[in-house]
């Protein structure tokens, strides 16, 4: 049975990045007929808040992305802890007691020597005196994951044979001094409690696989089969990790963007496949295909998500945004013609308001000098209304007839006069929206 999930730091907003990995999971249960759990990582209580827990919750229901269950790592400690007596009763688990600053200075000198930074395992060097007496000095040490140094290998869904040598890995910090679990401890506890079979996730979290493969292997547990992302840059390829934070999904949620065109666009950035607009999740489910996915820095650029925006919008039927469309006071009865005529000319829901508006309350006409007296005679012939769909045409071919007038130059100051701009929808579709002509 596949079991996928998500598993967010509720200690910020979830953004593109954060979405990838939620999608990828979320497609990958949803093809097998499987389980996707939505995992809280709130095992450091003093930067996870409950406000983005909801809104993390609110987010993933926004696009769709429903999930089976909800688990709360702070509700498992006592799982983990038993995990660790575990590990230190099997000799894998020891104290270290080295202060930030001093394990800087290491790397550093490593770094000068050459070699790569890595945890030098002074602390199994330790006495129980030496410990203790560090214990009273400094308080509880920190809890380190003791690697075998060989080679851990895995089968990665998107990077194809990964080996990586552990012993130019440093063994993990698994428990901080306070007694707080880390997540490296609490996710594998958690994976194969909860029976997780894939895991996806971004491939800055490479290093702690080979990790957590050991640790797994350790208590005596097979690893889920694991898939790294690329991690997204803007369109320059420049990384985008400092302007994530204005990548919120609720920013895009706020600047129109609509669910459907976010998706379609996150199930196959980064893959062989184009990025094209579906109309619905199951199409998305159908499509996905992981191995599709490469491993070279995927390029994002949400200005692509309005063009996939609009597409979407023009092929909704009214019954799809009635709400919107009369929360702008659109009366019932025009409605549908009101949305037919306006869908094909929005980037976001957001712009029907300036088409109401115009319909409403009438256009500041734009008009050349030269048309100047065009227009009074033709707005002059313009019959009483209300105006139907054949009014625009009897009316242009009236004004044509007396004036000679053709074509463009028919067409283009006439449309100007009434609308207040050069394009925009079909004029015979708009005219009998109009409630209010413009003031010439
Ligand atoms: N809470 C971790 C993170 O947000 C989860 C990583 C994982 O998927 O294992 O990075």
């Amino acid at each position: 049975m596949t079991t996928t999930r998500f598993a967010p730091s509720p200690t910020g907003y979830i953004h593109v990045g954060n979405l990838r990995t939620a999608l990828m999971n979320y497609l990958i249960a949803r093809k097998a007929g499987g389980t996707f759990i939505l995992r809280i990582d709130d095992t450091d209580p003093e930067r996870s808040k409950e406000e983005y827990v909801d809104a993390i919750k609110q987010d993933l229901e926004w696009l769709g992305l429903h999930w089976d269950r909800v688990e709360r790592q702070s509700t498992r400690l006592d799982r983990y802890a038993d995990a660790a007596d575990r590990l230190r009763d099997m000799g894998r688990f020891y104290e270290a007691f080295e202060s930030p600053t001093e394990l800087d200075l290491k790397r550093k000198k490593q770094l000068n020597m050459g070699k790569p930074p890595v945890y030098d395992r002074a602390a199994l060097q330790l006495s129980e005196d030496e410990k203790s007496a560090l214990r009273a000095e400094r308080g509880a040490g920190v809890w380190r994951f003791k690697l075998d140094h060989e080679r851990i290998e895995w089968a990665d869904g998107i990077l194809g044979d990964i080996s990586i040598d552990a012993a130019s890995v440093s063994d993990p910090v698994l428990i901080r001094g306070d007694g707080q679990v880390l997540y490296t401890l609490a996710s594998v506890v958690d994976d194969t409690e909860m029976g997780v079979t894939d895991v996806v996730r971004g491939s800055d979290h490479v290093t702690n696989t080979a990790t957590q493969i050991q640790i797994m292997s350790a208590l005596g547990q097979d690893h889920p089969r694991f898939a790294h992302h690329s991690l997204l840059t803007g369109p320059q390829g420049e990384a985008l990790s400092k302007r994530l934070g204005t990548l919120a999904l609720r920013d895009l949620r706020e600047q129109g963007v609509q669910p459907m065109a976010l998706l379609s666009q996150m199930a196959r950035l980064g893959s062989s496949d184009p990025v094209d607009l579906r109309n619905e999740m199951a199409e998305l489910i159908d499509g996905f295909d992981i191995t599709r996915f490469g491993a070279a820095p995927t390029k994002f650029d949400e200005q692509d998500l309005f063009p996939l925006t609009a597409h979407y919008l023009q092929r909704l039927p009214l019954a799809d945004v009635k709400d919107t469309v009369s929360t702008l006071g659109v009366p019932d009865e025009i409605a549908e013609a009101f949305w037919l005529m306006a869908r094909d000319n929005i980037s976001t829901l957001g712009d029907l308001d300036r088409w109401w508006s115009l319909c409403r309350d009438g256009a500041e006409p734009l008009i050349d000098d030269e048309d100047r007296d065009f227009i009074a005679q033709a707005l002059a012939m313009l019959p009483d209304g209300p105006f139907d769909g054949d009014t625009w045409s009897n009316w242009t071919s009236a004004v044509k007839d007396a004036t000679g007038r053709k074509g463009k130059k028919l067409f283009m100051p006439l449309r100007k006069a009434l609308t207040g701009q050069e394009r925009g929808p079909e004029m015979a579709a708009l005219m009998p929206l109009l409630q209010t002509l413009p003031k010439v």
